[in-house]
């Protein structure tokens, strides 16, 4: 059964077998403004109900790799690396908050960010296909991500990223041995160049909501979330969001879960963003797609254009989901209390989440029976600089008893 599936196109509803296209609705990306978030974003589709037959419970699924419900053939096309199966932290009521929280801790990833979700399925589907070099356009993690799984499966990996992206991020992409191209200009000239390069020379193109299998791969968390809460899902699930390919992917798994019974209900997603780039969340209920230059800490959710704003609004409208911004101040003061209190150093666009859930909080909006799950997408040790404005390095001191005991006073 495995690797028997069709795309869907979100936007004209139209279903391609999976050996005619390879990225976007050929129709409805035709005539693109790039003024405008693209259409024709793919979604993967399996035959359910056979699926459903040949393996009816969750544990047969699991037990098989989830292969069944995955674009590849086979298991052992992924990267070595271990991707995925992250902790999950469980506070109890009063723990941290009046109410109930898990903590996913997806920094635990070999790439220490939730894009190795994406990149190990991209990777894997890659080598299936004979397809060597890989090509993405990234702010960072993204590229740094695809680079370490190329590293692990033996993958030539091209990078393009704008050129203020954090040093960090550059250094690994660097390190892994990919070709690190920084581009003049901002990520959609990254973004555009590197699809142009993928036409060009054949190579395989990763970038966000372009390539359907980012989208497949982001939505095991929401098989680990299952399995690790026992099948009791939360009643909020708060998500960093920029582009809008995370939150689709969380989505897009418990859809499945539902699509094969296994669950009877999604939780309320909450897509948080930051004010200073929250296009996306902004558009959901206006008439005219609107740009407003994006300006936030948070680089790894800072967006112009959201790439995949309508299969995200789509899904946020179909399954409820709920919307929310916060301001720099909050999240640097989240990513604060975040690692104070729970000994998790988050990088900014993962504090976003914790910040949602804090700004819920405050206002009420979670009783205290229910229970909330922050995805935390990163690690902060990604992007040391945007801390540094709320920590102060001390002096150091003579190797004396008596001067410590000044310092300490
Ligand atoms: C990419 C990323 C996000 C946001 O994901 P989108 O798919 O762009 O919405 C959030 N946090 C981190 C750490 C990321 O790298």
């Amino acid at each position: 059964m495995a690797n028997y599936f069709t795309y869907l196109c979100t936007d004209c509803g139209k279903i391609y077998d999976a050996t005619e296209v390879r990225y976007l609705c050929p129709d409805c990306s035709a005539a693109q403004n790039p003024e405008m978030p693209p259409k024709g974003v793919l979604k993967v589709q399996y035959d359910y109900t056979a699926i459903k037959t040949a393996y009816p419970t969750f544990s047969e699924l699991k037990s098989r790799g989830f292969i069944d419900i995955l674009p590849i053939k086979s298991l052992s096309s992924f990267p070595r690396l271990s991707v995925g199966e992250t902790p999950l932290y469980t506070y109890y009521k009063e723990e941290l908050f009046p109410f109930a929280v898990a903590l996913k801790d997806d920094s635990h990833n070999p790439t220490f960010s939730f894009k190795d979700r994406a990149s190990a399925l991209v990777s894997a589907f890659a080598k299936e296909n004979g397809l060597n070099t890989l090509v993405a356009a990234s702010t960072g993690n993204a590229g740094s991500s695809l680079a370490g799984m190329c590293a692990s499966n033996e993958q030539k990996a091209i990078i393009m990223v704008p050129e203020k992206a954090p040093l960090a991020k550059l250094t690994q992409i660097l390190m892994y041995g990919a070709k690190l191209v920084p581009v003049k200009g901002t990520y959609d000239d990254a973004f555009d160049l590197s699809i142009k390069a993928t036409e060009a020379y054949g190579w395989y193109n990763r970038n966000t909501a372009f390539n359907p299998l980012t989208i497949e791969g982001k939505k095991t968390v929401s098989f680990e979330i299952y399995e690790q809460m026992q099948g009791q899902l939360p009643d909020f699930i708060f998500v960093p969001t920029g582009d809008g390919v995370i939150i689709s992917g969380v989505y897009k798994g418990f859809e499945d879960l539902l699509q094969l019974g296994i669950i009877s209900k999604i939780p309320i997603l909450v897509m948080v963003q930051s004010e200073g780039s929250d296009n996306l969340v902004q558009n959901i209920s206006r008439e005219h797609f609107e740009i407003k230059p994006s300006n936030t800490i948070a680089d790894s959710i800072s967006v112009d254009i959201p790439r995949n704003f309508y299969m995200a609004k789509q899904f946020l409208l179909k399954y409820n989901g709920q919307t929310l911004c916060v301001s720099d101040d909050e999240i640097l003061e989240a990513s604060k209390v975040l690692s104070k209190k729970t000994g998790i150093f988050s990088e900014p666009a993962a504090a976003t989440a914790f910040a949602g859930c804090m700004k819920y909080h405050q206002n009420g909006r979670i009783d205290s029976d229910q229970k909330a799950l922050v995805l935390l997408t990163g690690s902060g040790l990604k992007d040391l600089k945007s801390v540094q404005g709320i920590i102060e390095m001390p002096t150091s001191v003579e190797s004396d008893l008596e001067q410590l005991n000044n310092y300490l006073q």
